[in-house]
């Protein structure tokens, strides 16, 4: 007979020990399990993570926020996906959609159509039939209207928003569900002598908060999962080598982007994410090709307004934990690894982990079949992430720097090195159980990034040409018109989004 958990703990309180405090007191709620919190607000959080991708609309949700609010709050904006810029080569460019390219006709995927028409001829390049491609280079963003049958089914959004307010938004609502929140520092994780399970954290002040269950939320310090309980973490900087990051805000420049901009540079890239009241901007690097002073400067150089305060410079080696949850600990957040912001998929893999987590929750028992279960569909999706991001730095003509000719010769993992392969030869795409991308995404990223596949899926050709020509330019025509019609992401921001005066600074 197992018993149910009384007490769970989460250590820190950035954006992934809010985020686990607003899904569980939602979740446990009428379930008698107490959620305590610990921070420290003189430690303080990384403070950067402020890009999206469109599954969380899944954990607002969850938690039962209400769009516009959450918008307000946060001073977020809409964003219909990635430009990429210089990186394939200099003065090259692309987009990474959220949504899908056009619709499937005849046996095959969209895309197979689309190359059955390029290798007779036809020059359209695959942003045409995307719609959130149409509005984000337009400067639009409305609300998917209609539903699964019409254009806007094809169409995706996330958001972004400013971190500290979004962590802010996330405490009032997890303490308004009766999460209790201590301040002060861990000095100490207390563990069971037999079990090695994690019994309480000491705070600096000598006092105690124990539990039966432990998130650790403590971003890269990884104070119990890492420090106490001694998990490895595997690194992963021979395939995704940056390493450092600075991050400034800078004034708006004009109405905000409905997207987020990645632009390469000499030894590494740099982020442009558009918020009400600011822009956050970022210069994501390698300590081996650059220095943080010249990585600075390069940044500062790129600004398009006057930055906002000083520079904040930030260390990270890209990986994860070997094993996500070890004995009675969770890691959830920066403490369980780190894959660089270049897809903004940290805090999805929070929700991701927190939402398996929900599935697999344990009991007293802590049976460790549930635990083993937990780890590996953890860790099939990190997997999953790192090969669709390695393949932006492997797969560029660029070799006009050090840093660039170093990610030229990566050997990728062979997972992703297949998966290059088969698309290079037949523009199929390998799919497997877990991705957190699917087709758009990698379609844009391979073409964008230059792999071009020689053949295509033959039976396209259950589609005479005149008619796949046709039905082809009807849904250029439908997105399009489509995209004529949605309103500046200005305009939608102004009609229900603004953020109040007095948090516009
Ligand atoms: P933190 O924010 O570091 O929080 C750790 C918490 O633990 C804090 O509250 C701290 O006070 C507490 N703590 C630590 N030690 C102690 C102690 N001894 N006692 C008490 N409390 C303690 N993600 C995205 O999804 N999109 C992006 O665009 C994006 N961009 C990023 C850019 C960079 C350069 C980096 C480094 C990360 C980025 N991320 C992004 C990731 C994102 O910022 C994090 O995943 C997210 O903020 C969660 O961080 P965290 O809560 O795990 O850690």
């Amino acid at each position: 007979m197992t018993a149910p958990l009384s007490r769970v703990v989460i250590a820190g309180g950035g954006s992934a020990g809010w985020m686990a405090a607003a899904a569980l007191s939602q979740a446990l709620a009428g379930t008698g399990v107490a959620i305590a919190l610990v921070e420290s607000e003189e430690i303080g959080t990384v403070g950067v993570g402020e890009a999206t991708i469109p599954p969380i609309h899944g954990f607002n949700q969850m938690i039962g926020v209400d769009e516009a609010e959450f918008v307000k709050a946060t001073g977020g904006t809409f964003k219909l996906g990635i430009e990429f810029v210089d990186w394939a080569k200099r003065g090259a460019r692309y987009f990474h959609p959220f949504g899908r390219y056009g619709d499937d006709f005849g046996l095959v995927p969209f895309h197979q159509q689309w190359l059955a028409a390029r290798a007779a001829g036809d020059r359209t390049p695959l942003s045409a039939y995307s719609l959130s491609t149409l509005a984000a280079m337009d400067g639009k963003f409305g609300l998917p209207q209609g539903g699964a049958q019409t254009v806007f089914a094809t169409y995706g959004y996330a958001y972004h928003f400013d971190a500290g307010r979004y962590a802010a938004y996330l405490r009032r609502l997890s303490e308004s569900r009766g999460v209790v929140r201590h301040e002060g520092r861990i000095d100490t994780v207390e563990r069971d002598a037999q079990t090695g399970f994690v019994r309480a954290l000491r705070l600096r002040d000598g006092s105690v908060v124990a539990g039966d269950l432990f998130l650790d939320c403590t971003g890269f310090r990884a104070l119990l999962i890492g420090e106490a309980l001694g998990v490895p973490y595997q690194d992963w900087s021979h395939w995704l080598p940056c390493d450092r990051a600075v991050a400034v805000p800078s004034a708006t420049a004009g109405p905000p982007l409905p997207y987020t901009r990645s632009t390469a540079r000499d030894a590494g890239w740099q982020w442009r994410i558009p918020l009400q009241h600011r822009i956050g901007n970022g210069h994501v690097y390698c300590s081996g090709f650059a220095t943080d002073a010249e990585a600075e400067a390069l940044l500062l150089a790129n600004l398009e307004a006057a930055p906002i305060g000083d520079p904040r410079r930030l260390r990270f080696t890209t990986g994860r934990r070997a094993r996500a949850w070890e004995g009675n600990v969770v890691a959830v957040g920066l403490s369980g690894g780190f894959l660089e912001p270049l897809e903004s998929t940290s805090l999805h893999l929070i929700q991701s982990a927190i939402n398996i987590l929900l599935r697999w929750f344990p009991d007293s028992s802590f049976d460790p079949a549930v635990r083993a279960e937990y780890n590996r569909l953890v860790a099939r999706e990190w997997d999953a992430i790192r090969d669709f991001l390695v393949l932006h730095y492997v797969a560029t003509e660029r070799d006009d720097t050090p840093f660039w000719r170093h990610c030229r010769n990566i050997t990728p993992p062979d997972t992703l090195a297949e998966k290059m392969a088969l698309f290079a030869r037949t523009g199929r795409l390998l799919e497997r159980e877990g991705d957190l991308f699917v087709e758009a995404s990698w379609l844009s990223v391979l073409l964008g990034q230059g792999v071009t596949p020689q053949g295509f899926d033959v039976l396209a050709a259950s589609i005479p040409a005149p008619v796949r020509a046709k039905i082809l330019g009807a849904m250029r025509l439908t997105i399009a018109n489509a995209a004529a019609t949605l309103p500046s992401h200005e305009a939608t921001i102004a009609r229900s989004f603004r953020a109040a005066q007095e948090t516009m600074s």
